[in-house]
């Protein structure tokens, strides 16, 4: 057969390789993840082409699938695809040169790093591709095998060494039809990555939904039922032959075999038209991922094209796991992104949704996305604030949704466990405010025991009514008993009760509703539109001495004394000056609570 023959790598992969070799980078396991995603590439390529060119597949019409077989004893891991392989030129400029822009980027980033201490954290942020593989094995051999050649090579290389090797495969029983037999033998360290466990449950956390079926090698066992025979003889030697036949004993034994065992769900479900998936199987899939036990309380399945691709489907849980405290810093992993189809991150919430948010959970598939993708390139990515923007969107009509719901029951449950995070998007989130606005729930003067929405309330203003008034207190019946109410109440117009601490900054920030202005009735420019000047004017001139005398008896206490029409019954009544603090929120300032 012909000789092996050898190569120097590219200075840069040399430089790398170097880098991973050495490195201290502790989260070695991705190396599992860069080798399926290569491995998933390499199958949707010979997807794609076997559409336009049929004969490609030609005389091997293999399932288009991904094998992991581990061999424990020896720290040997195997990962096989039946996908587009490698000719012998594609070999060396696939894995001799730099090529891809992950880890080029990667390389950037190192060249730019005066900090030599930080390359190690690099690799997560960038990933390096193929190379992770030297991650945990200090040998690799990639057997591979492609339509467009009639030969099969290896590529080897080893952990320390500035170059690398390719041969033609002549030995008959390593031959494939087609596709990358990548063997890797592990480090002395790293050799814990060839339990069939272990791999099993690294498919299961990182490929889960790779679309092509991914099968392990798994030890597997069956109970088998075998004659005992030692009491039969027993029996026998005391003469009692008929009731040795009776004695006749059989033990339960587990027979051990290995096989494949399929260990990804092939069809993510948000790649399934929203038409073909039942709700159930929407409520499974999230019980399975999030790990939830009850049903959520709304889901909403799209895909977006155009600008920027991806897929999602977003839940509201049906009960919030987060206290109360929690909320401004909420430390979830709710979000999973995939770019497509490979699980990427979990922690990548707080790029994809604003905070207030951060009860929604849910999955996002992107096609725009680089594999390798960072928090640091979410963040500058304008990709991602067109995908945050739809996401947003989306999960409003779901809240929507929930509230036009016939029972209104759920919405009340929405409301009970998450009405507290819209408020914080009005006070964080000035762009949506339009869509917050009517998702909001107060009591009100007139619905002391069932919340209302502001379109409720508008509806029931009076002709004349101009504004929406409300009144901030610690509880209804405080409220209720407010004398600011009386006028109002005289009138028959209704007030909201805000008594919510977060309620009077929120409506504060919204500042109005469908042009409606929001009025605090316990402010001094209170105007009801039934101010009469004439009478004003008599009063102020029989009152006005009065006045000035409680001023100067109550000195810097108060800022002034006024003759006001806005009560009925009460003689006088304590209110805030129109630019001052409201008494609750001077209560709130006090107590610190916001
Ligand atoms: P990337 O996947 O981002 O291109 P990698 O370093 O992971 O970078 O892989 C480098 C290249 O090697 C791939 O682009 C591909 O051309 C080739 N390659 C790697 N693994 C396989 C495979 N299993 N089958 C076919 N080609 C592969
Ligand atoms: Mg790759």
């Amino acid at each position: 057969s012909p000789p092996a023959e050898k190569y120097e790598y590219q200075a840069e992969v040399s430089r790398l390789m170097d880098l991973i070799v050495n490195s201290l980078y502790s989260n070695k396991e991705v190396f599992l993840r860069e080798l399926i995603s290569n491995a998933s590439d390499a199958l949707d390529k010979l997807r794609f082409l076997s559409v336009t060119d049929p004969e490609i597949l030609k005389g091997a019409e293999m399932d288009l699938d991904i094998r992991i077989q581990t061999d424990k004893d020896n720290g040997i891991v195997t990962i096989t695809d039946t996908g587009i392989g490698m000719t012998r030129q594609e070999l060396v400029d696939c894995l001799g040169t730099i090529a891809q822009s992950g880890t080029a980027k990667f390389l950037k980033a190192l060249k730019d790093s005066k900090d030599s201490g930080s390359d190690s954290n690099l690799i997560g942020q960038f990933g390096v591709g193929f190379y992770s593989a030297f991650l945990v094995a200090d040998r690799v051999v990639v057997s591979t095998k492609s339509p467009k050649s009639d030969k099969q090579y290896v590529w080897e290389g080893k952990a320390n060494s500035s170059s690398y090797s390719i041969r033609e495969e002549t030995d008959p029983e390593k031959l494939i039809p087609r596709g990358t037999h990548l063997t890797l033998y592990l480090k002395n360290d790293d050799k814990g990555f060839a339990h069939p466990e272990r791999i099993q449950r690294l498919v299961k956390n990182y490929s889960q939904f790779v679309s092509f079926p991914i099968y392990t090698w798994q030890e597997k066992g069956y109970t088998k039922e075998v004659e005992v025979d030692e009491d039969l003889a027993e029996a026998k030697k005391d003469g009692e032959d008929e009731k040795a036949e009776k004695q006749k004993k059989t033990k339960k034994v587990i027979e051990k075999y290995w096989d494949w065992e399929l260990t990804n769900e092939t069809q993510p479900i948000w790649l399934r038209s929203p038409k073909e998936v039942s709700t159930e199987e929407y409520n499974e899939f999230y019980k399975k991922t999030f790990n939830e036990y009850l049903d959520p309380l709304a889901s909403s399945h799209f895909t977006t094209e155009g600008e920027v691709e991806f897929r999602s489907i977003l839940y509201v849980p049906a009960v919030t796991p987060m206290g109360k405290d929690d909320m401004l810093n909420p430390k979830t992993k709710n979000i999973r992104l995939y770019v497509k189809r490979v699980f990427i991150s979990d922690d990548f919430d707080g790029e994809l949704f604003p905070r207030y948010l951060s009860f929604i959970k849910g999955v996002v598939d992107s096609n725009d996305l680089p594999l390798n993708v960072s928090r640091e390139i979410l963040q500058e990515s304008r990709i991602v604030r067109i995908m945050r923007k739809r996401l947003v969107r989306k999960a409003f009509d779901m809240i929507l949704g929930i509230s036009l719901s016939e029972n209104r029951e759920d919405y009340e449950k929405f409301w009970d466990n998450y009405g507290k995070f819209l408020k914080l998007g009005c006070i964080e989130d000035r762009d949506n405010h339009k869509r917050i606005a009517p998702l909001l729930r107060f009591f009100s003067s007139q619905s002391e025991e069932d919340l209302i929405s502001l379109d409720e309330y508008v509806e029931n203003m009076k002709s004349e009514q101009k504004d929406i008034y409300y009144i901030a207190a610690d509880n209804v019946a405080s409220a209720k008993n407010t004398p600011f109410l009386e006028k109002l109440l005289e009138k028959d117009l209704e007030v909201l009760f805000l008594v919510d601490p977060i309620d009077e900054v929120a409506i504060q920030n919204l500042k109005s509703y469908k042009e409606k202005n929001f009025v605090d009735i316990s402010k001094e420019d209170l105007d009801l539109g039934d101010k009469d000047e004439e009478k004003e004017k008599v009063m102020k001139q029989e009152f006005g001495q009065t006045c000035d005398w409680i001023k100067k008896r109550l000195g810097e206490k108060v800022a002034s004394v006024q003759i006001s029409n806005r009560l009925s019954s009460s003689p006088c009544v304590l209110v805030s000056g129109r630019f001052g603090w409201s008494a609750n929120m001077e209560r709130l300032m006090k107590s610190q609570t916001m």
